[in-house]
């Protein structure tokens, strides 16, 4: 099956094949066995006793949710996805460029590490391939564009002695930090009230090392420093298997590989392989706990259940109406994790004309919109794609903006890094995140000063018989795909331990 006919679609819209008869029909239907059949005239049945039963409602058909539900299915124990959108896969999303290739506007990139969903990509049968990194880079600042090759960028050598102790000093401080319990840090007290920005001032380091540790930041959570609790940067640090290098590195770190076909698949296959126990189209707005058990109201329906795997970014979880009410302890968690604000933007060519200069299409700029490039071209470099990132506060000044005017300021940073071609662009697109309710930000949530200490382990306790995952949860990669899986796994086996 082509890349498209398996699930690219419109941007911001919904996946081509991904119907809902697509996702739902596959074998594994019959045999689960739930009585999850679509009910005509579903306002009335509403008002009726609830007939859909499973032993786990899942809220949430992303990769946490999926991974969630195929524990759950491979134990034995019947399990119902309740999705909103009518697509799966959250906050990854096919897009398709036509010509049987799609290009990522969500999650793309894995790496080493990242073992979750590396083992995922295996068990399902996809296939990686390397980001492409051949030739030299380009490196942006005060107006002046240098040429490089290799990983290190052409930055004063004192500045680069700078970012090496920062990146060291991270790691050291990361290393006290556990993953499952950052509370219990040595200095968690002192890391959590202040913010990544407030430390970086005290470490005075020159402008450029400056720029370049905070260009690593926004990257990584598309959020200011000054938004960020320092013990919340660690803590994704200690979960990113200890090293802030394998958050910011393409080769050998977490931007090494990309997935043929596109991350949606993983999405795509896990449903398919559910069948029927995933339902689109089922946002969900109230749960209830009730007799030891949990009745899930959707826009069309109620599901009853033992227990009730949550997955959505605890941003989103204000939006579900609790009954009896969260503790208050998660509920205010809840109003403090919010999300980071990105625009995933590309541009496409009629080939890669960087390479043909001998670029790799990676840039690395202190002036914006986009500060970083890539270049996303399918694996057969046919068609070109050049990848740049809006990330932080240049994406919250870009809310509102016209597509035309993004275009416009995107074109024109390719064009400083890879000259005049990058403006004949034969297509552009790029998506907002921020702007989907179903997502409300990207590329996770994150933690200012205070949270972390604050509401502890409030993120993964269950309450009741109501279970969190999703990747802000994730004791492993936290904030990514792995994450995601990993979460979903866990909250699966939580479960699983109880009914
Ligand atoms: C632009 C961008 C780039 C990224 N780059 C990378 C990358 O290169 N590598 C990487 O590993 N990660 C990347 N990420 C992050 C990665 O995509 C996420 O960590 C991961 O997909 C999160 O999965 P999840 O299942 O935890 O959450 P989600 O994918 O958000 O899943 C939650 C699901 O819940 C659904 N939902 C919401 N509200 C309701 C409701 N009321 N009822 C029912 N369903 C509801 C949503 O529609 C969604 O499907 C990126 C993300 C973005 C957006």
């Amino acid at each position: 099956m082509s890349a498209a006919a398996d699930g690219a679609g419109k941007l911001g819209g919904e996946p081509r094949g991904v119907s809902r008869r697509g996702v739902v029909g596959g074998a594994l239907a019959g045999a689960a066995g739930y009585a999850v059949t679509k009910v005509p005239g579903a306002s009335a049945a509403l008002k009726k006793k609830p007939k859909r039963k499973a032993d786990v409602i899942v809220v949430g058909g992303g990769l946490a949710g999926l991974a969630a539900a195929r524990e759950i299915d491979k134990a034995g124990k019947s399990v119902v996805v309740l999705e909103a959108r009518k697509r799966v896969g959250g906050r990854t999303l096919n897009h398709d460029i036509g010509g049987g290739e799609i290009v990522e506007i969500g999650g793309q990139w894995v790496g080493p590490t990242q073992n979750h969903v590396l083992s995922m990509i295996d068990e399902l049968g996809l296939q990686t391939f390397d980001t492409y990194v051949t030739g030299d880079n380009v490196y942006y600042r005060g107006g002046a564009l240098t040429k490089y090759t290799g990983p290190i960028p052409p930055v004063n050598p004192a500045s680069l002695v700078e970012v090496a102790v920062t990146i060291q000093k991270l790691n050291d401080m990361a290393a006290t930090v556990p993953a499952d319990a950052p509370w219990n840090a040595p200095n968690a007290n002192a890391w959590d009230s202040q913010t990544f920005d407030t430390w970086l001032r005290d470490e005075n380091l020159t402008a450029e090392a400056r720029d370049l540790v905070i260009l690593g930041i926004q990257s990584v959570f598309s959020a200011e420093p000054r938004d960020l609790s320092l013990l919340f940067v660690l803590l994704y640090v200690a979960t990113a298997a200890g090293d802030f290098n394998l958050l910011i590195d393409t080769e050998g770190g977490a931007q090494e590989k990309r997935i043929v076909g596109g991350s949606q698949q993983i999405s795509l296959k896990m449903a398919k392989q559910l069948g029927k126990a995933v339902q689109l189209h089922q946002p969900v707005r109230t749960i209830r706990r009730k007799n030891g058990g949990v009745e899930v109201q959707t826009g069309s329906g109620k599901w009853k259940g033992k227990r009730v795997i949550v997955t959505l970014p605890p941003a989103l979880c204000g939006s579900i109406r609790f009954l009896p009410d969260l503790t208050a302890q998660r509920a205010q968690l809840d109003q403090r994790v919010p999300m980071g604000t990105v625009y995933k933007c590309m541009a496409i060519y009629d080939k890669p004309f960087w390479r043909d200069q001998g670029l790799s299409g990676m840039a690395t700029s202190d002036t914006g919109p986009v500060k970083l490039t890539f270049d996303n071209s399918p694996p057969d470099g046919s068609p070109g794609v050049l990848l740049g990132f809006i990330e932080g506060q240049e994406a919250r000044d870009f809310a509102g903006s016209s597509k035309e005017d993004r275009k416009a300021a995107v074109i024109d940073s390719f064009a400083r890094y890879f000259g005049d071609e990058a403006r004949n662009a034969t297509d552009y697109l790029d998506k907002s995140w921020a702007a989907d309710r179903w997502s409300r930000g990207c590329y996770v949530g994150f933690m200012g000063p205070g949270v972390l200490l604050g509401y502890r382990d409030a993120i993964r306790t269950p309450v009741g018989e109501i279970h969190w995952a999703g990747t802000e949860t994730a004791t492993e990669w936290a904030g990514y795909m792995d994450g995601a899986i990993q979460s979903g796994q866990r909250a699966a086996n939580e479960v699983l331990g109880e009914i």
